[in-house]
């Protein structure tokens, strides 16, 4: 998927890439297909495109959230596996990402074989990424411009949804938007840590409920997205 990985990143990074991969192991992650896109995709380009520096290696393949720019950051490597592994996505099912960010989170669910669709509100952010994924063989991705409390009504059901912002509550619309059977990933609170919590759509009414740990998101906000 990837056309334009240079000799310098197979030699440089792979071996960054391989040890982030190890510690995700330690730290739980057990998907190979989750291991194996993050072993593949290269993290520091993310860095380099929303921040316009190239990115220090230590950094890019550190387990750790980082600044993008915008005020927003790339969330942590963990964070990104233990999320897309909780999904469980099946090849060809259709996913609704909340918070596109630089896209690293869509890099990994495209390389779990989804259809994704990914809603961003920075107007920057949005139009660096849209340019950026294609640019490093990621095109098959729809981004969309616009508030993630909403969701996209016009493209739903969706088998699966991840939220990567801290959101206050879990909205309505993506419960609506959601697929008997299929579930959503979300971080939940207002303070400096949530709790991420997992619901599984039983019936059109009723959902199975886990809380799964402590992360740190930067908020999902409310009342400021583009039309
Ligand atoms: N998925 C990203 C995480 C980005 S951080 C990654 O792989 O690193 C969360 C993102 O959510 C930010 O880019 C932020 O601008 C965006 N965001 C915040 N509130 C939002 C909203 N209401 N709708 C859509 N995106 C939102």
């Amino acid at each position: 998927m990837l056309h334009n990985v240079s000799k310098e990143d197979e030699y440089l990074f792979h071996g960054k890439r391989k040890r982030l991969v190890e510690q995700l192991k330690l730290k739980g992650i057990k998907s190979d297909k989750v291991l194996a896109a993050i072993e593949k995709i290269p993290r520091h380009l993310f860095f380099d495109a929303s921040t316009g520096r190239p990115a220090l290696l230590d950094h890019a393949y550190s387990d750790k959230a980082l600044p993008i720019g915008a005020g927003q950051t790339i969330s942590q490597p963990y964070t990104v596996a233990f999320q897309t592994e909780q999904l469980s996505i099946i090849p060809g099912e259709k996913v609704l990402e909340i918070g596109t960010g630089c896209g690293y989170q869509t890099a990994v669910l495209l390389e779990m074989g989804a259809k994704v669709y990914s809603i961003e509100r920075q107007r920057e952010l949005f139009d660096l990424t849209k340019l950026f994924l294609p640019s490093i063989g990621y095109r098959s991705a729809k981004l969309i411009y616009g508030d993630g409390y909403k969701g996209l009504p016009q493209f739903a059901p969706f088998d699966k949804i991840i939220v990567t912002a801290a959101a206050p509550y879990i909205p309505n619309d993506l419960l609506v938007q959601l697929k008997v059977g299929g579930n959503i990933i979300i971080p939940l609170g207002e303070g400096e840590v949530q709790e991420m919590v997992w619901l599984k759509k039983s019936s059109a009414s009723t959902f199975d409920r886990k809380v799964l740990g402590n992360f740190k998101f930067v908020p999902l906000l409310q009342h400021k997205a583009g039309k």
